[in-house]
């Protein structure tokens, strides 16, 4: 039983179910007729009875009103009319009219009743006669000079048998119909339900043997979805299978960029690694001079800040994504930091650069302190890197009902349109020879001011005109800021 699929087992329980709440209707359902139509033929016996012993009149002479048809027997010194209307059998009971000596004067007995056994059913009883079972009933005559007449009434049983007969016959082939229309039914409906089930199972399967994560579960592979009026999502199951896919894209997807990203970091290692490498070798073989090792030790140098640059970016991104559930945001005074950034970048700009602030006060934002801190010097580092032949650089902080907005403005060199979107790509560099100048140009700044923006539940915009400058804001809603 444990091996078996549970479209197997729904099915065997809903089919052992289904016959037993069968059998136990049909039972019910066969007793409780059998005692309507048992008492229905004794209610008609009785009645049968009660109609006949209307039509028995007794006369002291002949008056001359005598109908033809009816039937005339002399009695107790008179006549005794039977009525044509008195029906000897009808509808199953038999009627017939005995005296108090229990003989036979007119009607049709099925059944002789001895001696003892007459005049004591005056309420319905239960004879056996060869087999077949009657209910008898006797009524005894009132009226002047009918005492001592007696009507006695039968009625087979069989005449209640033949409906049941009737009624189990229509059962018997009815339950089955019904019973294998529902399974039918049932079975459709389950194979359908499940056929998603066996496309997951075997889209994981190949998923787990190939390690090929674009793999898919095709919901239209299904033979029962393959028509037009099949559409995907429309029950739970289905649904589970999108649900599954979209699951699957995105660990793609992260999983690609990890890939990605691990690739490029080893890059970006590799590079001054080599460059060591190779001032090592060359100093070892033909450097003879303190000229020579001292050049060579200034490039050594270079490159060790260079990778802990890197280092330390690759460091922070780390510790970044291991904050990202558990980072903590509190109430902060974003007028004062941004200000404070404002002045600290001033003391250290070259004489020929301009930076204005526009901060409005008292700004109060739910944020990681060290993290905005972060961002906007990440955003003003960019704005002196490609500052180009401009000279200015405006810092603005602002509000409204719905958002807070923290923009950098350069009079730079711009982004061209081409490569605006990809500048938030991990090691993405528009121009990498006019990073390379830099120590920490890695193509990971603005990777980094997206993450921080969207831990945040910001985003960042960017305008730019290549030749002009570029703004880029942050903008915050200020559901996540306390103003
Ligand atoms: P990096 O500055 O180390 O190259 P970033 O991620 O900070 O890396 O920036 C990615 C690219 O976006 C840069 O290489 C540069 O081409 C472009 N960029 C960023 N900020 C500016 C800016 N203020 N003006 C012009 N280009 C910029």
């Amino acid at each position: 039983m444990k091996k078996l699929s549970i479209k197997t087992k729904i099915m065997i329980w809903f089919t052992a179910a289904l016959i037993l709440i069968s059998a136990c209707t049909s039972a019910v359902n066969f007793s409780i007729s059998r005692e309507v139509l048992n008492k229905s033929i004794q209610e008609r016996l009785v009645t049968a009875v009660a109609a006949n012993a209307q039509e028995i009149e007794f006369y002291n002479s002949n008056s001359g009103e005598m109908e033809p048809n009816d039937f005339f027997l002399s009695y107790n010194g008179g006549i005794l009319e039977i009525d044509d209307d008195f029906l000897n059998y009808n509808e199953g009971v038999f009627t017939a009219l005995v005296d108090s000596e229990n003989n036979l004067i007119y009607g049709e007995m099925p059944i002789q009743l001895n001696d003892r056994q007459a005049f004591s059913y005056t309420t319905v009883g239960l004879l056996k006669n060869n087999g077949e079972k009657f209910y008898i009933y006797e009524k005894k005559l009132s009226g002047e000079n009918l005492d001592g007449l007696w009507l006695r009434g039968f009625i087979s049983e069989r005449e209640n048998t033949n409906v049941l007969y009737n009624m189990v016959r229509i059962m018997l082939w009815l339950t089955p119909v019904l019973a294998i229309a529902a399974l039918l039914g049932g079975y459709i409906i389950t194979k359908r339900s499940f056929a998603p089930i066996k496309l997951i199972d075997s889209a994981a399967r190949e998923i787990t043997e190939s390690g090929d994560l674009s793999k898919r579960i095709n919901i239209f592979a299904d033979e029962n979805c393959k028509n037009s009026r099949c559409t995907p999502g429309k029950d739970e199951i289905q649904n589970l299978a999108i649900t599954f896919n979209q699951m699957f894209d995105r660990l793609e997807s992260s999983f690609d960029s990890e890939k990605q990203f691990t690739s490029d970091a080893s890059h970006e290692l590799r590079t001054p690694l080599s460059v060591i490498k190779a001032n090592c070798e060359y100093a070892l073989k033909y450097g003879d001079s303190r000229e020579d090792f001292i050049e060579v030790i200034q490039t050594i140098a270079k490159q060790t800040d260079k990778t802990s640059a890197l280092l330390n970016q690759l460091l922070f991104f780390a510790r970044l994504n291991q904050k990202k559930d558990k980072v903590v945001l509190s109430k902060i005074n974003l007028s004062a930091l941004t200000t404070s950034i404002c002045k600290d970048r001033q003391i250290i700009l070259p004489d020929e650069l301009n930076l204005e602030a526009d901060i409005h006060p008292e700004i109060f934002v739910n944020a990681d302190e060290s993290l905005m801190a972060r961002l906007l010097n990440n955003l003003l580092d960019n704005a002196v890197k490609y500052i180009g032949s401009g000279t200015s650089i405006q810092v603005s902080l602002c509000s409204n009902e719905t958002s807070v907005f923290l923009s950098v403005k350069d009079s730079g060199i711009g982004i061209s349109p081409e490569n605006i979107n990809k500048i938030w790509n991990r090691f993405y560099m528009a121009d990498p020879s006019r990073s390379e100048t830099s120590a920490n140009g890695f193509g990971l700044g603005l990777a980094m001011v997206r993450e921080i923006a969207e831990l945040h539940h910001g985003r960042m915009e960017v305008l730019s005109k290549p030749g002009s400058g570029s703004t880029f804001t942050l903008i915050l809603p200020i559901n996540q800021s306390s103003m």
